[in-house]
C-alpha cells in the first residue's frame, strides 16, 4: 500500500505573530521555490494556538497544511484554557498533534486522557498525530517495546472502524530522550520500535494499518533526516527545533526520499 510521507513541524511555544508570519512565509516561499517538482511529501504546519489563525492566512494557496499541537477531549463548554477539536477546524487546523511527551510530563496526560482525546479529534474531523515513546529510564532497563505496546493498546479501541484517507491513524514514535537534546535514536532502534509498531497496529486493523503512517521524532535535523526517512517503516517526520528555522525545515523536506 502507497503511503504519502508526512513532515510535521511542531513550533512548540515559539513565536510571536510576527516571527510566526516570517516562518510560514519562509516555508511557502521555499517550498514555492521547489514547484519544478512536486513535493515528495504532505507538509502540517502546528504554530502556537495564538498564531494558528495568522499562519492558516499566510498558507492560504499553498499545499502546507495547518495543525494544533493539542486538544481538549471535550466537545464545548466549561473547560477554561482548553481549545476543542471544532476551534482548531474554524482556524484552519486539519491535524493536530495529541499526547506529545511534553504534556504527558507538563499536563499528566496519561494513556487513557490521550486516546480519548485522540477519539476527540477523529470526531471532530480533525487528523490525530498521536505521539508515543520511551523515556530514558524505560529504555535503559529494556522495557522500550512494553511501553510502546500500553501506549498504541490504549488508542486501539478509540480509532474508528472506518477509516478514510483523510482521518487515519498517524502516530509519531518520539523516544522522550530524544526531543530537543540532539541525541537522535540509532537506525536499529528506530526500524526494531517502528516494525513493532506496525506488527501491533496490523494485529489491531488487518488490512487498515497499511493506510496507517508512522512518523519519527527527535533530534531530526537535515544531517540524519535521509537515513531515518529511508527506513522501510518510516512514513516521515515530527520536527521540533529544526522547523523553526525555514531552510532547515526545508532542508529536512529535501531529504525526503520518493519511496515508491
Ligand atoms: C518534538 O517536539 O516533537 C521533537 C521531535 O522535537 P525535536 O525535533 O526538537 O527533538
Amino acid at each position: 500500500m502507497r503511503r504519502r510521507m508526512l513532515i510535521v513541524g511542531n513550533w512548540k511555544m515559539n513565536g510571536l505573530i510576527e516571527t510566526a508570519q516570517e516562518l510560514a512565509d519562509g516555508i511557502v516561499a521555499g517550498l514555492g521555490a521547489r514547484s519544478g517538482r512536486s513535493l515528495p511529501c504532505e507538509v502540517v504546519l502546528c504554530p502556537p494556538a495564538t498564531a494558528l489563525l495568522t499562519v492558516h492566512q499566510r498558507l492560504d494557496g499553498s499545499v502546507v497544511k495547518l495543525g494544533g499541537q493539542d486538544l481538549s477531549e471535550h466537545e464545548s463548554g466549561a473547560h477554561t484554557g482548553e481549545i476543542c477539536g471544532i476551534m482548531l477546524r474554524n482556524v484552519g487546523c486539519r491535524h493536530v498533534i495529541v499526547g506529545h511527551s511534553e504534556r504527558r510530563a507538563d499536563c499528566g496526560e496519561d494513556d487513557a486522557k490521550v486516546a480519548r482525546k485522540m477519539a476527540a479529534a477523529f470526531r471532530d474531523g480533525l487528523q490525530p498525530i498521536v505521539c508515543v515513546g520511551e523515556t530514558l529510564n524505560e529504555r535503559e532497563r529494556g522495557a522500550t517495546l512494553e511501553v510502546i505496546g500500553a501506549q498504541l493498546a490504549a488508542l486501539v479501541p478509540y480509532v474508528p472502524r472506518e477509516l478514510t484517507r483523510r482521518q487515519t491513524l498517524v502516530v509519531a514514535y518520539e523516544p522522550v530522550w530524544a526531543i530537543g537534546t540532539g541525541r537522535n535514536a540509532e537506525l536499529e532502534q528506530i526500524r526494531e520500535v517502528h516494525g513493532f509498531m506496525r506488527r501491533q497496529l496490523e494485529e489491531a486493523f488487518g488490512a487498515d494499518a497499511a493506510r496507517m503512517r508512522l512518523l519519527y521524532g527527535g533530534s531530526v535535523k537535515p544531517a540524519n533526516a535521509g537515513s531515518i526517512f529511508g527506513l522501510e517503516d518510516v512514513d516521515g517526520g515530527l520536527i521540533g527545533g529544526a522547523s523553526l528555522k525555514s531552510a532547515e525545515f526545508l532542508a529536512i523536506i529535501d531529504a525526503v526520499p520518493e519511496k515508491f
